[in-house]
């Protein structure tokens, strides 16, 4: 088989492991599966991501790549993965590796193979830009060291809020040993760009426990960012016949996850909005603004009132509390950075409210207002 054809098979093996959203798929080449989009640390990079060997010997029941699933089997040497790599850094802007692997066998034989193609992309090749180095489940300790010396970034997959629902989904990981055990020595590790993890969005687990476990890793694991990942049912595996989860389900926990790590809710509050668990339809911002009695008045409010009104970010707020005029028009508050659709409906700018959803226009307190 020569490169290209595995290039193809292993970049499509790899799409399973998160870096960005589908729509950021780059066709560089006709079967060359696995560049993308993606952000690195705020900066744009394109990246090839990719899996060393898709012949796994796990059994986890959702994956493509488990042992029971049928499939052209492939598998990069350490020199050809760097070298395809360094051809693709100097003829196609691709500046960023991101390398995964199914368990052929033994975790460690396969991780030693990785961290020679990363050690040639480094050493040989002279690369220095972003690499994710994924760890696998039941890695040594020592490995896992050398991988965080020539990484930027590494993961390892949660996939699951806890060990009963790992259990349901693989006979071959250990939920504490395997996984939580080598997400703490990562988080000792120093890494450039941090570890992320990554969730399996499906049936088996309610959105509070999915949130509870990630906000239970951003403070014990250092996280820098957990993945949401809806269920697709994959022809071939025990779970085929499976319904694929709704794509907004997995928007709506990441909606969630931003409250909490970047606006600082409290996971108490957005259990506020769920029945049974789970998050309702629609953005969990929106649905805690509507369950509020009275409407904000925007030159009264602090910074925590106002990061709660839908349309108005972190950033904003911070902009709209420097102000020295008062607000009292639509358009000021535009101008400031508030997405005043948005925010219209939760808002009193200068004592006045709007009469409609969606309406966008500054009042005129004789004619238009509606007292609340
Ligand atoms: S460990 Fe599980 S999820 Fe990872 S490649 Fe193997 S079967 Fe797939």
């Amino acid at each position: 088989m020569d490169t290209l054809e595995k290039a193809g098979i292993l970049g499509k093996a790899g799409k399973y492991d998160s870096c960005g959203p589908k729509m950021c798929e780059v066709n560089i080449s006709q079967g060359l599966g696995g560049i993308y989009h993606a952000k690195a640390e705020h900066e744009s990079c394109r990246i090839f991501k990719t899996l060393m060997d898709n012949r796994c010997s796990f059994d986890c029941r959702y994956c493509a790549n488990s042992a029971g699933c049928k499939k052209k089997g492939a598998s990069y040497e350490p020199e050809e993965l760097a070298n395809l790599f360094s051809y693709l850094n100097k003829n196609h802007g691709v500046n960023g590796l991101f390398l995964s692997s199914a368990i052929t066998g033994d975790q460690d034989k396969v991780t030693e193979k990785m961290l020679e193609a990363v050690r040639l992309v480094r050493h040989k090749h002279g690369f220095s830009g972003y690499v994710h180095f994924k760890v696998l489940p039941g890695t040594s300790y020592d490995l896992i060291k050398q991988a965080s010396e020539l990484s930027s970034r590494m993961s390892i997959n949660i996939e699951s809020p806890n060990k009963q629902v790992l259990s349901e989904l693989s006979s071959c990981k250990d939920y504490k040993i395997d996984i939580l055990r080598r997400q703490a020595w990562v988080s000792k590790m120093d890494l450039a760009s941090g570890q992320t993890t990554q969730m399996l969005v499906n049936d088996m687990s309610t959105d509070k426990d999915v949130l509870k476990m990630a906000g239970w890793e951003y403070e014990n694991m250092k996280l820098k960012r957990m993945y949401y990942s809806a269920f697709v049912p994959v022809k071939g595996t025990p779970l085929e016949s499976k319904k694929a989860e709704k794509v907004s389900k997995q928007n709506h926990l990441y909606n969630a996850d931003f409250l909490m790590r970047d606006y600082k809710f409290r996971l108490k509050e957005i259990i506020g909005v769920m029945e049974e668990g789970m998050l309702p339809d629609e953005d969990p911002k929106l649905a805690l603004a509507k369950q509020r009695e009275s409407r904000v008045d925007i030159n009264e409010a602090g910074y925590e009132e106002l990061i709660r009104i839908p349309g108005i970010g972190p950033k904003t707020a911070r902009r709209l509390l420097g102000c020295k005029e008062k607000l009292d028009t639509y358009e000021k508050l535009d101008r400031f950075g508030v997405n005043v659709k948005r925010a219209a409906p939760f808002i009193k700018v200068n004592g006045w409210s709007q009469r409609r959803l969606g309406e966008f226009y500054a009042p005129d307190p004789a004619k238009e207002a509606t007292a609340l």
